[in-house]
């Protein structure tokens, strides 16, 4: 946290802890992801009573690890595997203010030092060494790019490309929400050798085509990244997989503070609310009572909650929900090689033009579960990591990538090899935000949050995930008229007031 000018977002007065009011609040979160786990730390710190439901073994959803068990190979062996690689941004303040609870000072991440992106034509890209100050990040990684040349910036239309430079959240949604992400960068001449960068760090992030992506995303993503922030583009890692290094200790202090974890079992059905409790119905066959809910799962555990709880909220709502999207399905792949990659491979490289192929991470670099596998074995664990997938992509398509990237895999053995295919990652197509559902619902008590609920601050991913779990732990505490919790952002507009009113003058000048 070294931005003076991030944004702090006050938290609302009131009662320390909620055993001071007449009777105690239950809560059930539904969802042990990051926005369940935000929610109910929120809560249980002010003494609520909280439950979560997790309809998986695990915690942290999308950010989830466990181990497997090999059975069937020479030497029987644990394999460490999580839902897969995550860059932990630096702006990512209510994120790390979760993670701190259980270790203040973060050695559960370290960073990763440098990041390249090389496109189809073998150009590498990298952010090591950028100034971190905006607009001198952007002007630095531009000039020494490779794929951008000075030509190139000259004739980007500087008029169009305006609201980039100033983007302030959430007017951007009524500037470019309507239009997406490829005819935005289009319509700026953004150069065509270039767009994969923005492509690469931004839109593909989203798991989307960038002609599927809200353009007006695409620029709150640049905010946070890149011209909102002077954090850097610079990321951390967890430094053991996920289950090791963020969760079990969080369920530790969770369950210190009274939470109680219902792992394995799924919420079918919720009623009541109106004047009387929740009912909160899960698949092992339990009715859970509550004063409040949150709903903090992916978008399809969503709609499947909310078709089956008729009396939810309001029809309005119900549509918004149902007229949610996910975007395609993805794949991660770890593979555990016989042999090591070359000494000098990065931990983390951004692909382009290798289609299906968008990251390559290599794993034994930062993760102590795969340094000690290669440390045994001589070997080395690498992921693969391929989004917005479609039908006709053979399935070994990666990995001939791989290869081709890193030749001196093509002759390595694969000694384990385990494969993900899910699709539970929020889609934002042009002209949706307006109808997203928003943390809190038409039904008091009832809230929302998650990566795919709107909340109108400069957030992202995990960051929105946590981000939306705390918010809604607030709207809860307040009326109650419990203290909430401080919430931090990036500058909610565009920081150098400078390029705000060049951006300004360049919208008001006539075509
Ligand atoms: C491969 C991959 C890489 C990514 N990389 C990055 C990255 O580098 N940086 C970044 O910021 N973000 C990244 N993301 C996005 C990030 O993972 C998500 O934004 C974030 O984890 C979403 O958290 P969430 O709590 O909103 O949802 P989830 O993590 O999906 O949690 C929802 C939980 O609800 C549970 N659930 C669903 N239905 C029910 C039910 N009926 N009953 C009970 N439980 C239920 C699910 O099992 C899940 O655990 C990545 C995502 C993926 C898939």
């Amino acid at each position: 946290m070294t931005d003076r000018r991030r944004q702090i977002h006050p938290a609302s007065p009131g009662l320390s802890d909620a055993s001071a009011l007449s009777s105690r609040p239950r809560v059930v979160v539904v969802g042990g992801g990051i926005a369940g786990l935000a929610a109910a730390t929120g809560l249980a710190e002010r003494g609520v009573d909280v439950e979560i439901v997790e309809a998986q073994h695990y915690l942290g959803g999308r950010v989830g690890g466990w181990t497997e068990h090999e059975a069937d190979s020479d030497s029987p062996s644990q394999l460490a595997m999580n839902r897969g690689f995550h860059a932990f941004f630096r702006q990512y303040y209510n994120l790390r203010a979760l993670l701190r609870r259980v270790d203040p000072q973060l050695r559960m991440l370290a960073p990763v030092a440098d990041y390249p992106l090389i496109d189809g034509a073998g150009r590498r890209d990298t952010f090591r060494g950028l100034p971190r100050i905006p607009p001198w990040n952007a002007l630095a990684f531009a000039l020494r790019s490779p794929t951008f040349r000075l030509s190139d910036l000259v004739r980007i239309d500087a008029r169009a490309a305006a609201p980039l430079a100033a983007v302030s959240v959430p007017d951007i949604y009524r500037r470019l929400d309507h239009i997406d992400a490829e005819t935005f960068l289009k319509s700026i001449n953004f150069p065509e050798s270039a767009r994969h960068l923005a492509f690469e760090v931004f839109s593909r992030s989203f798991f989307a085509e960038p002609s599927q992506l809200s353009a007006a995303e695409l620029a709150t993503m640049f905010h946070i990244y890149f011209l909102g922030s002077n954090e850097g583009l610079i990321f951390d890692v967890a430094t053991a997989n996920f289950d090791v290094s963020l969760w079990n200790p969080l369920q530790s202090y969770l369950t210190q503070r009274g939470v109680r974890f219902r792992m394995g079992d799924k919420v079918l059905q919720v009623t009541g609310g109106r004047a009387k409790p929740f009912n909160v119905y899960t698949g092992s066959g339990d009715r859970l009572d509550a004063d409040a809910v949150v709903l903090a799962v992916d978008i399809g555990g969503l709609q499947r909650i909310v078709a089956a709880s008729v009396e939810l909220a309001d029809e309005t709502w119900r549509t918004q929900i149902q007229r949610l999207r996910t975007a395609p399905s993805f794949e991660v792949r770890r593979l555990w090689l016989d042999r090591p990659v070359r000494y000098d491979r990065a931990p983390f490289l951004g692909t382009a033009g290798h289609p299906p192929l968008d990251n390559i991470s290599v794993l034994e670099r930062y993760e102590r579960e795969a340094a000690a596998w290669t440390r045994q074995t001589g070997g080395s664990v690498i992921e693969l990591h391929s989004y917005a997938l479609d039908s006709a992509t053979p399935r070994e398509a990666g990995l001939a990538q791989l290869h081709k990237i890193y030749p001196e895999t093509a002759s390595a053995r694969v000694i384990h090899e385990r494969v993900l295919h899910r699709s539970d990652c929020p889609l934002f197509t042009p002209g949706t935000y307006s109808r997203r559902p928003a943390v809190v619902t038409p039904q008091p008590g009832l809230l929302l949050a998650g990566d795919a609920i709107r909340l109108d601050l400069p957030v992202a991913l995990m960051e929105r995930a946590a981000t939306t779990g705390w918010s809604a732990a607030n709207h809860l505490l307040q009326r109650w008229g419990v203290a909430g919790h401080e919430l931090i952002t990036v500058p909610t507009r565009g920081r150098s007031r400078l390029l705000r009113s060049l951006a300004l003058r360049q919208e008001r000048q006539p075509r």
